[in-house]
């Protein structure tokens, strides 16, 4: 058995039976897929509830590769590199964009999974290609921007039918006309004129403050994702909630904030056995005490429940949870 305890960052005491670390296409050739195998990245955004009975594969590819045209750079980064190591690599070599990604936790292959964001920006932007290893089939694909079908914190990367595709690597391409965003409230402070360096800064700060640390209270960021919600539903939440943040979609939708409905909730401070809602994001379920996947779980049950029976709006994880088999929700 292989102790998973330091392969998630949510660090439930759990083991695997098998595990199998990939730093080479070669090694994928030899891999064979069973109904039970996962792919895991860095951890960051996956939680074992129990002891893992299936086949676990570990990307661990590596390597960076950078291209300058006259319009931009063509960034390739393997998928097993940091994301967090690869923005600060870029802002350094003046190439931005990445900025307002700054220490979102994961791989770079974890990025257009769940189309990683943060402050007015999503991955997907700078996405050019993403490279597949297909394990059923053992062919290398390419998948076009297009052909990834980015939305919301989701992508074709999500679908059942295609998990067993190991992304090997992510060609981005940043464009020399840059513009800096900084339309979040958290970034308000900052001088319009602001240098990509000083917004990564800022949002590294920010992120600390708010955000605990996995390495000293384990977690995995947001557990749940905001809720997008019809115009109607909303303007009746609106006049039952008056101050509830809003946020208006190009496509006529709303999107709540969730740590809000959590915290007016009055759930905040709610913990059942380890596992706790934490104090200062509501949004982030932590690992307070030896939680056990049993004790995450009805945490989480009974915030949906509550949110539920409250606003009438359902709260879906943006972690995946797994079971002794796998998956139990994506
Ligand atoms: P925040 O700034 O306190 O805002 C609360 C929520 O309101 C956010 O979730 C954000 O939605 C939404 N929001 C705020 N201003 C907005 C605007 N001008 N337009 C549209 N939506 C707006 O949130 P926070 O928890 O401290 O997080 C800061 C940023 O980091 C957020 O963008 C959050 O999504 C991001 N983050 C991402 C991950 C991840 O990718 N897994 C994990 C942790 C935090 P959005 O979430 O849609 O931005």
């Amino acid at each position: 058995m292989f102790p998973l305890k330091q392969k998630h960052s949510f660090a439930v005491d759990v083991n695997a039976k098998q595990v199998i670390e990939i730093d080479s296409i070669g090694a994928l050739q030899s891999l064979v897929w069973k109904n039970d195998t996962y792919i895991l990245g860095e951890g960051t955004n996956t939680i074992f509830t129990e002891d893992f009975n299936g086949q676990l594969i570990i990307n661990r590819l590596s390597g960076i590769e950078i291209k300058e045209s006259e319009t931009g750079w063509h960034v390739y980064a393997a998928a097993g590199e940091n994301w967090h190591k690869l923005v600060v690599k870029l802002i350094g070599l003046g190439i931005y964009g990445s900025e307002n990604l700054a220490l979102i936790p994961g791989s770079v292959g974890a990025a257009p999974v769940q189309n990683i964001g943060a402050y007015g920006v999503e991955v997907a932007t700078f996405i050019d290609r993403v490279e597949v290893y297909d394990c059923k089939l053992h062919v290398q694909t390419t998948l076009s921007h297009e052909e990834c079908e980015f939305a919301y914190r989701d992508s074709i990367f999500k679908r059942p039918a295609h998990w067993h595709w190991f992304i090997t690597g992510v060609h981005f391409f940043f464009p020399k006309a840059w513009q800096a965003v900084l339309g979040y409230p958290d970034l308000a402070s900052l001088a319009s004129d602001a240098t990509a360096e000083q917004i990564m800064s800022h949002v590294i700060k920010i992120r600390q403050q708010k955000l605990p640390d996995p390495a000293r209270v384990p977690n995995a960021g947001s557990f749940f994702k905001n809720p997008v919600i019809p115009q109607a539903d909303c303007q009746r939440l609106q006049a039952d909630f008056p101050g509830i943040p809003v946020f208006l979609q190009a496509n006529g939708e709303c999107k709540l904030a969730a740590a809000w409905l959590i915290d007016k909730a009055g759930l905040k401070s709610l913990s059942v056995g380890g596992a706790a809602v934490h104090e200062r994001q509501a949004l982030v379920l932590v690992n307070r005490n030896n939680a056990s996947g049993a004790d995450i779980l009805s945490l989480a049950e009974h915030i949906q429940t509550n949110v539920r029976e409250r606003y009438g709006v359902e709260l879906e994880p943006e972690v995946r949870l797994l079971n002794d088999y796998g998956l139990i929700y994506s």
